[in-house]
């Protein structure tokens, strides 16, 4: 039976991407009496039917599900930021990469508009590398650094993320021209429009891989968290921290503290371990609260 993935859910139909084609298929009957609802990103088999139709017969099992977009196995999400307008932010970025790690998606970095030169990202680009993370540079204007993220996207689900105006939108335009005849609808989903009913899709990238029209988590809120958690998410502080003197070490005034000793000697970006201060007294009163 084939197999494919359900890219878009629309009035009853379940669009279903298989081999380079978009089937509309209907569910089985059996499968829409069934509490769990079919996401957008879930893999399918399904029946044929003439004229590219088919029946959904079976849910595969799912790996993750994102809440905002509601896409099934999401596998990883670019947090975008851009150098300069807005100018960057990095406690908001270390939100959106807790929030990814939390849902189970991995995290890369892109940072966009660098044809405005790198401004105050140099500094953030420089401290996320040194954590670990895989950073692009972008521009959606000049097309820089493209072909880089498409090279990233090509297998799997992908969600971008990040703050307003970053050029989120720009950025899946300038992943496909091709779909510049959609580019109204496109930013129109992305952009404001908050208040309308949104239906997230997934759109096929040309050199292969899906990525979400809506953009991903949001900048507010931290999952629920315990500290420990919170210090699993910064890869630098989560690999060094079994060398701390203290086990349950937090990081903040312990003696001892191998993250401390890393901060002082420039291994860790000084800014990521003030954010992630910041955030453990956020997870502190959190977790007072239950
Ligand atoms: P979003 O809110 O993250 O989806 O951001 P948009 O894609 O709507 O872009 C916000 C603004 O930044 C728009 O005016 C874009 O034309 C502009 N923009 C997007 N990408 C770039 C870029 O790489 N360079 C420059 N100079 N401007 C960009
Ligand atoms: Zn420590």
């Amino acid at each position: 039976m084939p197999e494919g993935i359900i890219v878009k859910a629309y009035g009853g139909f379940f669009y279903v991407w298989e081999n380079g084609q978009q089937r509309e298929c209907v569910l089985r009957g059996r499968l829409r009496r069934e509490k769990q609802p079919v996401l957008v990103g879930d893999r399918v088999s399904f029946t044929l039917r003439p004229e590219n139709a088919g029946v959904i017969e079976q849910v595969l099992p799912r790996r993750t599900a994102l809440v905002r977009p509601p896409v099934a196995n999401v596998e990883r999400a670019v947090i975008t930021g851009a150098g300069r307008d807005p100018a960057p932010n990095p406690l908001l970025i270390d939100r959106f990469l807790i929030q990814a790690a939390a849902a189970g998606v991995l995290p890369l970095l892109c940072f966009n508009k660098m044809d405005l030169g790198p401004g105050e990202a140099a500094e953030q680009i420089a401290g996320y590398r040194l954590a670990g993370y895989t950073v692009l540079c972008t521009s959606a204007v000049t097309g820089d650094g493209i072909g880089e993220l498409q090279a990233q996207l090509q297998t799997g689900i992908s969600v971008l993320a990040g703050p307003s105006g970053v050029g989120k939108s720009s950025l899946l335009n300038a992943l496909n021209p091709g779909w510049s005849l959609k580019t109204g609808a496109i930013s129109r989903k992305l952009g404001r429009g908050k208040h309308t009913t949104r239906h997230v899709e997934l759109l096929p990238l040309p050199g292969g891989g899906l990525v979400a029209d809506t953009p991903g988590f949001s900048s507010l809120y931290l999952p629920e968290l315990t500290r420990e958690e919170l210090a699993g998410f910064y890869p630098e502080i989560a690999w060094r921290q079994a060398a701390c003197r203290f086990t349950g070490c937090l990081h903040v005034s312990e003696p001892g503290c191998a993250v401390k000793e890393a901060v002082a000697a420039g291994e860790i970006a000084p800014w990521r371990y003030e954010n992630y201060q910041i955030l453990l007294q956020e997870v502190l009163i959190q977790e007072r609260r239950y």
